[in-house]
């Protein structure tokens, strides 16, 4: 006999394991979850292989409104998700992004900007002549301006914040199962009944939530359902200097090539121009 779930999430990454404990943590829901992570080390998981920066500098309302929920719940990780005395620290820093812009697209930059500030964004949009002035080590020859965040955005320790929702969800009485999603059986049409697992287990469940990430189409095919989601390969890379750049912010380069220190080291990385 198969065991019964109200909610079982298909995967155990940041998504899957933020929904666990907020949905755990929720006084209004008190039912059963499971979380089904198919590798417990999470290797090739997007969440811990993240570059995990956070900005404010969206183009669309939405977007600016999910994170400003977002750095505010970072900024209270440490005791949100603490578990007894011990804290969840995820190491927060938030020195801001410049994001920078070529003369054809700096009323675009401008745009935004106003948007941002409409949504209570703290960006201060800076001419050429102050960029070269404030960030000396930055070659301004091909830019118009540079829009800075003043706070409420930066980086943090990613895969620290996935294991601390895990570890707090677990605590909250969600069921982490280690097996990997091998189908899904329909209880009626557009309403899964049963997630079907590697080791031969069904979970009859209330309600399955897709949380598979780059996978995700993968889970929702089971369902007979299309997702538009295509894995897409990135690469980060890590470089030293012996240059000491003093509150260095996120930079985020008119060409998609974008900047951030780690500790003493450096992280950068540009999106492929071809995916292969
Ligand atoms: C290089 C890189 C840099 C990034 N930088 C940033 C950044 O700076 N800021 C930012 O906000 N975002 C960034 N992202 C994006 C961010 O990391 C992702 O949006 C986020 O981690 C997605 O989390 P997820 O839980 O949806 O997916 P994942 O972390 O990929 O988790 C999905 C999980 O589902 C599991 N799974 C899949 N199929 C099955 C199955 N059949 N059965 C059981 N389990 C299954 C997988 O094992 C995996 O653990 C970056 C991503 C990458 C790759």
């Amino acid at each position: 006999m198969g065991t019964n779930y109200d909610v079982v999430i298909v995967g155990g990454g940041v998504v899957g394991s933020s929904i666990a404990y907020f949905l755990s943590a929720n006084p209004d829901f008190d039912g059963s979850i499971a979380v089904i992570e198919r590798d417990p080390y999470y290797t090739a998981s997007s969440s811990s292989l993240s570059t995990s920066a956070i900005r404010q500098q969206f183009g669309t309302a939405p977007n600016i409104a999910m994170s400003k929920f977002s750095i505010d719940f970072l900024r209270q990780v440490k005791t949100r998700l603490a578990i007894g005395d011990e804290l969840a620290d995820i190491g927060l820093h938030e020195p801001g992004y410049l994001v920078l812009a070529t003369p054809e697209r700096a009323d675009a930059q401008r745009a935004k900007n106003r948007v941002q500030r409409g949504m209570g964004v703290d960006a201060e949009l800076i001419e050429q002549v102050d960029l070269a002035r404030r960030f000396p080590w930055l070659n301004t020859d091909d830019l118009a301006l540079g829009s800075l965040g003043l706070g409420s955005e930066g980086w943090f320790d990613g895969p620290g914040l996935m294991q601390a929702f895990r570890r707090k969800a677990r605590t909250q009485g969600v069921n982490y199962l280690a097996a990997t999603v091998t189908g899904l059986t329909m209880a009626s049409p557009g309403k899964v009944g049963e997630v079907v697992l590697d080791n031969g287990e069904r979970l009859a469940a209330g309600t399955v939530i897709n949380a598979a990430g780059p996978w995700s189409a993968g889970i929702a095919r089971m369902a007979g359902a299309e997702l538009p989601v295509v894995p897409s390969k990135r690469c980060v890379f890590v470089f030293e200097t012996p240059a000491r750049i003093e509150n260095c912010p996120f930079v985020f380069d008119t060409s998609g090539f974008w900047l951030r220190p780690e500790g003493q080291l450096f992280l950068c990385g540009i999106p492929p121009v071809r995916e292969n």
